[in-house]
């Protein structure tokens, strides 16, 4: 099967030019009448996640510290490497002294979407675990793209779902300070 990959237009990266996306007929108004279609391309953050085997990898974890025992608020701890499951690399992943997660602009975090098959193209979310594939040699896609201070996405769910074009991106990445990426919520907004 095809590898598809999700390039966000509204992202000045120099690869090919997107369409100039039609006027958008969803609204927020309509988000909230719940008149639209939202995706969730997240991957649920479980040890059956998937994620790209390395040395920096270790697995999922999560603790139950309190389940209602004595009355108290249910509370759980987990422990999860930053590019794991459904993720965000941030630009300092590919380039030292750029942005780390918690320093992307909120204006970059959205965005129309256009579905693409794979190919030379640089990229900004995959459905595999890696921007650059398997038999790559080095990084050479994360450096494209995080070396040109953008991130990308990695090991987006339910790709299948978007049309060509018209989706419009909500990307929300954990916020942590100096990371490198980190787990992310993604929601497309369907035409
Ligand atoms: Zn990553």
């Amino acid at each position: 099967m095809v590898k598809t990959l999700l390039r966000l237009c509204a992202v000045p990266v120099a690869f090919t030019a997107c369409a100039a996306p039609a006027p958008p007929p969803n609204t927020l108004a309509a988000l909230f009448a719940d008149g639209l279609e939202v995706v969730d391309l997240t991957h649920t953050v479980s040890a059956d996640a998937p994620f790209w085997p390395g040395p920096a990898v270790s697995p999922f974890s999560y603790d139950t510290l309190s389940a209602h025992d004595d009355g108290a608020p249910s509370m759980g701890a987990y422990s999860v490497p930053e590019h794991f499951g459904t993720h965000f690399d941030a630009p300092v992943h590919g380039g030292a002294g750029l942005a780390s997660v918690d320093l992307v602009s909120t204006k970059e975090l959205f965005g129309p979407a256009v579905v693409i098959d794979v190919t030379a193209q640089a990229l900004v979310g995959v459905d595999t675990g890696s921007v650059d594939p398997g038999n790559a040699q080095g990084f050479p896609a994360h450096g494209v793209v995080n070396g040109s201070g953008r991130f990308h996405l990695e090991n987006l769910a339910d790709m299948s779902r978007l049309p060509e074009s018209g989706a419009y991106l909500i990307v929300a990445p954990i916020k942590i300070q100096g990371g490198s990426g980190g787990q992310v919520r993604v929601f497309a907004v369907l035409p």
